[in-house]
């Protein structure tokens, strides 16, 4: 699986969760599994530093924008400020196996995952291979 990215999207993103001891979050927009943009979002769970939660206005806004013909949520993205760039087992916890793309930012590494449905009605992260162009 191959998720296509602008570097510009992708500087964007990188330079948003730079120095930031807080996970940082948002939205990726696009079609299919290429990314046309982001929406930052900002980060409401009660320990940010630990833990993200996407403000749910923010979310309600960029469906209706969806909707109303704009670019599709396709999935989002946060960091892990002291952590890899892999999904955590929070993450897993909090999951839904929908097929959305999560966007996870360690450092200077940034990867892909999509989540999709493994055992039991559990979630299976699947690492994409992320095409910057
Ligand atoms: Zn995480």
């Amino acid at each position: 699986m191959k998720v296509e990215i602008t570097s510009a999207v992708l500087e964007q993103i990188r330079a948003l969760c730079v120095a930031e001891s807080n996970e940082v979050c948002g939205l990726l927009l696009g079609a299919g599994r290429r990314i046309d943009a982001i929406l930052p979002a900002a980060n409401v769970a009660s320990d940010p530093s630990r833990h993200f939660e996407l403000d749910p206005v923010t979310l309600i806004a960029a469906h209706r924008a969806a909707r109303a013909g704009g670019l599709a949520v396709i999935g989002h993205y946060h960091s892990h400020p002291s952590g890899v760039a892999a999904p955590s087992p929070t993450d897993a916890a909090c999951a839904a196996p929908d097929g959305t793309l999560w966007l996870i930012v360690a450092g200077d590494d940034m990867r892909a995952w999509i989540a999709g449905p493994g055992a039991d009605g559990a979630v299976r992260f699947t690492e994409a291979m992320l095409d910057a162009r």
